[in-house]
């Protein structure tokens, strides 16, 4: 078995872009950051759904407020979150 990258890595690389803006679940399951994982927002208070891989390479990968507070409301729909969130909605 190769150990792949855990959740534990994927929260301190995060830890690293965001500093402690976001809080993570440590126990869910991290199947390799193709799947989607819940964290909590600290500043909005709320839980988002992103994709791990996405998480981490977007400086605005928050919730919906966070995007919106940094890219405007004009611009969301454009958004590669945004397209995951309206996937998810199909
Ligand atoms: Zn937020």
């Amino acid at each position: 078995m190769t150990k792949k990258k855990t959740i534990q890595t994927f929260i301190k690389e995060s830890k690293k872009v965001f500093g402690d803006r976001f809080k993570y679940y440590p126990n869910v399951p991290y199947p390799g950051g193709k799947e989607k994982i819940t964290i909590y927002c600290n500043k909005h208070q709320k839980d988002f759904t992103v994709l791990a891989v996405k998480h981490t390479k977007l400086q605005g990968g928050g919730c919906k407020g966070c995007i919106v507070t940094r890219i405007g409301k004009e611009k969301i729909a454009d958004h590669p979150i945004i397209e995951e969130w309206d996937r998810k909605k199909k």
